[in-house]
């Protein structure tokens, strides 16, 4: 058997710390939440948080990394721009995977990958999402009902201002009528990038099955592939005898 996955699993951990009712929810964190899942599918996990010496992403971590999972909300601009940069070539030339959660979308790292606003809109009134799968063939969707539903959630809704993205696995209808595409795949480089939609921090959203299920299965997906090593520029040697022409 190959060895297990290596995942990081980043939070800023702000949320869960000041507010009780949050910490009732999270008392280690939703970082410690998925982390926890994540450890019973058998796969080999750390956690870093925002206030971590260099946010806990140090180079030995990001080296010993396979899939970064990002969740962020209070404090983007508190991400140090060395950590994104650093976070960035780990993705699109280490062919680090990186699985993009809520309201990341609004993440440094991530807006920096998509080139684009990645602005949407929002309300929170604890309405219902049911979640549909759209790519049933697609590894992400291993192991999920056609859809399931959130009980209770914060509305994001179209037009979500991302690239088009390379595969669409899951689109969300929400009580209040509209619709979001909740679970977004994306190629950068030699690195794979999931967005996935659910997880406000005032409801327990990190303890839904289907919710931590989509949450492995993209792990799995955005593991590195293994290829090779792309080199770019200036080619003054060619391959083959070209002659003087
Ligand atoms: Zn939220």
């Amino acid at each position: 058997m190959a060895d297990p996955l290596r995942v990081t699993v980043w939070n800023e951990y702000l949320h869960e710390v000041a507010e009780e009712t949050i910490a009732a929810i999270y008392p280690d964190g939703m970082h410690g939440a998925i982390a926890a899942f994540l450890r019973r599918e058998g796969l080999d996990v750390r956690t870093a948080t925002l206030e971590e010496p260099e946010h806990g992403l140090t180079e030995a971590v990001l080296a010993n990394t396979d899939v970064l999972i990002w969740w962020g909300h209070l404090a983007h601009d508190r991400v140090a721009g060395e950590i994104v940069e650093r976070v960035y070539q780990g993705v699109v030339a280490g062919g680090m995977g990186l699985v993009v959660l809520h309201s990341a979308h609004f993440s440094r790292i991530f807006k920096r990958l998509m080139g684009t606003t990645c602005n949407l809109k929002w309300r929170e009134a604890g309405e219902k999402e049911r979640i549909w799968v759209v790519a049933p063939a697609h590894p992400i969707a291993a192991g999920l009902p056609e859809w399931f539903e959130i009980p209770q959630t914060e509305m994001y809704g179209e037009h979500f201002d991302i690239p088009e993205p390379d595969q669409l696995v899951l689109i969300s209808w929400f009580e209040g009528g509209e619709i979001f595409r909740s679970g977004c795949c994306f190629y950068r480089g030699r690195g794979k990038i999931f967005y996935f939609r659910p997880g406000h921090e005032t409801y327990p959203i990190y303890h839904h099955p289907h919710v931590l299920r989509v949450i492995a299965n993209a792990v799995r997906w955005a593991a590195p592939a293994g290829g090779p090593i792309v080199n770019f520029g200036h080619r003054p040697q060619p391959l083959e005898d070209i002659g003087s022409n």
